[in-house]
């Protein structure tokens, strides 16, 4: 029974060209749950199916977004390189042409013009999404709803008790965060906060971005700048961490404050607003569903990039290739594993990060330094080929890397097993 209900369409193809008068008849009457669909978390991942679900029309799934936020904040600036998906290109509000990397002794300039580094303002993001869906007969979104429980099976349907009532669906995409205390496995943990400062006269140079300044080193753990200047007065500046544990805002706030008076260079500013994340970095973290009719997705669900914690443009590519299988009748999908020796490559290097914190400024300056740019941001978006990855392994220094392969390996096989 599990099976053939998961094999089934959300909606019935055959019924979709009577329209949605008939989609809706045809759907009641073979179905009991409120919805076809309940999406679980309306941030990224939620908001970028749920507003591709909207361009479907009348094949869209009767679909219901269940978020625990009152409202959506200028919260996040997503950034990527190269191409973004063709739903979300519009959105970037700044592309830029030139990244540095600096570490206390010297600095890389990355000339990146053939695919630039692009960001996408989270409130002109959730702004879109919101636009869609509310454009849209065929999806809900609560806000300021809390789950009471965890979703129920019966067999052939979910039943979601939440703050604002029961509902139930015939399938349930859950892109809820995990707790950091619930992930296992994490080799380290990408803490960062970071504030959005306008300057009383101009400061910053708009045309390249500070991808990583590791110039003021920290003994236990790396620690680097990140400045994107969006004016030659403003600028988002944040402080980043990679550490064995979480870190807060608050533990990484004097850091960000030196690394705001350093950039300002005593000229007043005022702080636009702010933001803060911890992004699990190591071992992938794509998991299993529990049930064919119940798909986790997003950051802790195999959305990240292991190596960095980027996850948007992989959220993209999800959202797209999830939307496609539904338009063709298919159930939705969970992220798929990267190839396996990405993954590989991935892990062997965030362990290195781990056991040989001293040694990531350099690492991180000779990839941009010693790599073909076009190939590193290939490798850096998933869009790596087996000659990129060997390029990509060629430059790193051969002896801290087979020294962790057997810790690597072990760690690996522990985390499988
Ligand atoms: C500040 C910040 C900056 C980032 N910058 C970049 C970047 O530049 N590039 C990049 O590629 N990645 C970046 N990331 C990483 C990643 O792209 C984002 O974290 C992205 O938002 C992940 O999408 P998501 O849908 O998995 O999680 P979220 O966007 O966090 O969405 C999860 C949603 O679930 C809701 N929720 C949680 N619990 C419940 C509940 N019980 N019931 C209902 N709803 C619930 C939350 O309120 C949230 O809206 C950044 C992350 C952060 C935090």
């Amino acid at each position: 029974m599990i099976a053939k209900l998961a094999s089934l369409p959300l909606v019935d193809p055959v019924s979709l060209a009577d329209g949605p008068a008939v989609v809706e008849r045809v759907t009641t009457l073979r179905r009991s749950a409120d919805y076809d669909l309940i999406i679980l978390g309306g941030g990224c991942a939620g908001l970028s199916l749920a507003m591709r679900l909207a361009s479907l029309g009348v094949k869209c799934p009767r679909t219901l977004v269940i978020e625990k936020l009152p409202e959506y904040t200028n919260d996040r600036t997503w950034c990527f390189w190269g191409k973004g998906s063709p739903q979300v290109n519009h959105l970037v509000s700044h592309a830029w042409q030139r990244v540095t990397l600096r570490s206390e002794s010297r600095s890389v300039e990355v000339d990146c013009g053939a695919t630039p580094y692009q960001m996408i303002p989270g409130q002109a993001f959730y702004a879109h999404a919101l636009q869609a869906i509310e454009a849209s007969q065929r999806i809900a979104l609560l806000k300021s709803v809390s789950m009471l429980s965890e979703p129920r099976n019966s067999g052939h349907e979910w039943h979601l008790e939440t703050s604002e009532g029961s509902y139930s669906g015939a399938a349930v995409i859950d892109t809820r965060p995990s707790h950091s205390s619930g992930l296992q496995n994490v080799l380290l943990w990408q803490s960062f906060c970071g504030s959005e400062i306008e300057c009383e006269s101009p400061v910053f140079d708009p045309t390249t971005v500070e991808l990583m300044d590791f110039s003021k080193t920290h003994k236990s753990r790396i620690h680097f700048t990140y400045l994107l200047p969006l004016s030659r007065t403003r600028a988002l500046v944040e402080t980043t961490a990679f550490a064995l544990v979480p870190l807060t805002a608050q533990d990484l706030s004097s850091d960000l404050s030196s690394a705001i008076a350093s950039r300002v260079q005593g000229r007043r500013f005022r702080s636009l607003r702010s933001e803060s994340g911890i992004l699990p970095m190591g071992t992938s973290l794509a998991r299993n569903s529990p049930h064919p009719t119940f798909i986790r997705a997003g950051l802790t669900a195999g959305a990240a990039r292991p190596s960095t914690g980027y996850a948007f443009q992989r959220i993209q590519r999800w959202a797209d290739s999830c939307v496609q299988l539904i338009a063709d009748g298919k159930p939705p999908i969970s992220h798929k594993p990267d190839p396996l020796v990405l993954r590989g490559l991935d892990h062997l290097f965030v362990s290195v990060l781990r056991s040989r914190p001293e040694l990531g400024p350099e690492l991180f300056l000779s990839l941009f330094e010693k790599t073909d740019t076009e190939r590193l941001i290939r490798f850096l978006s998933d869009q790596g080929t087996i000659a990129d990855y060997a390029a990509i392994a060629s430059v790193l220094p051969v002896f801290p890397f087979i020294r962790e392969i057997p810790k690597a390996v072990l760690r690996k096989a522990a985390a499988q097993s």
